[in-house]
């Protein structure tokens, strides 16, 4: 059976967020997609950008410089969604115009320390584990207040919003409470008006679930295997 083209996919897909998007009384505009192209050859996201693509998330800081360095002046733009180790906060200031991943202050500081070096203000989500699942990165619902309290400080940090990962995935109407969940802890924090700190993106839905996601209220959806098929 031959392939659908990651344009059909890419079309299909941005059917569905309209979809979903207009379903539950939201702008469609409001919901970008980020084509999730970790372990994904350069050339099929060369397809992509063709097709329209204009935002990509990585999660690994080699691959993805590798990858960087092929599309120098495509209007283009990179977030970083894995986990990120503090040593490698230098590449990934470098590299990335939002970092989904911030779950601590050690790697706050780290971040910001890395911006002020090259003068940047660098855009960054909070990465909430809802869940406290263990296995899993981000700050505990918990602490995540305190966590933006304090990066609220760090002055090359900007805090745009919120990111999580569910413990499920293709299973939207488990994974829904901890949007709604995620949605909420954004409202609180917008509510405190902390100076830095804006809850103007939320970043939460993959492949199985971003219609839920949508619905919860997801600014940012992160979909990888619908785009580009099965990884391996
Ligand atoms: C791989 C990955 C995705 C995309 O997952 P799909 O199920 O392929 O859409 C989204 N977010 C994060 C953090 C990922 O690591």
């Amino acid at each position: 059976m031959e392939q659908a083209s990651i344009k059909s996919r890419l079309e299909r897909i941005r059917g569905r967020i309209e979809k979903s998007a207009t379903s539950c009384g939201r702008d469609p505009e409001d919901v970008k997609l980020v084509a999730v192209s970790k372990t994904i050859p350069a050339e099929s996201i060369q397809e992509a950008i063709e097709a329209g693509a204009d935002i990509f998330g990585e999660n690994y800081i080699q691959e993805a410089r590798e990858k960087i360095a092929v599309f120098p002046s495509h209007d283009v733009s990179w977030h970083f969604i894995g986990h990120l180790q503090s040593n490698k906060a230098k590449y990934a200031v470098k590299l990335f115009d939002l970092i989904h991943s911030v779950d601590s202050l050690k790697l706050a500081r780290e971040l910001n320390k890395q911006a002020e070096k090259i003068g940047k203000i660098q855009q960054v989500l909070i990465q909430v584990n809802i869940s406290m699942e263990t296995t899993k990165s981000g700050v505990a619902g918990k602490d995540a207040i305190s966590l933006v309290r304090d990066i609220s400080q760090l002055e090359y940090l900007s805090v745009q919003g919120l990111m999580t990962m569910p413990p499920y995935y293709n299973e939207p109407e488990k994974t829904r409470p901890y949007f709604s969940e995620l949605k909420d802890l954004s409202v609180s924090i917008a509510n405190m008006k902390i100076s830095n700190i804006f809850m103007n993106e939320l970043s939460m839905g993959m492949t199985g679930d971003f219609e839920a996601a949508i619905e919860e209220g997801a600014t940012l959806v992160r979909v990888g295997t619908a785009i580009f098929g099965e990884r391996y």
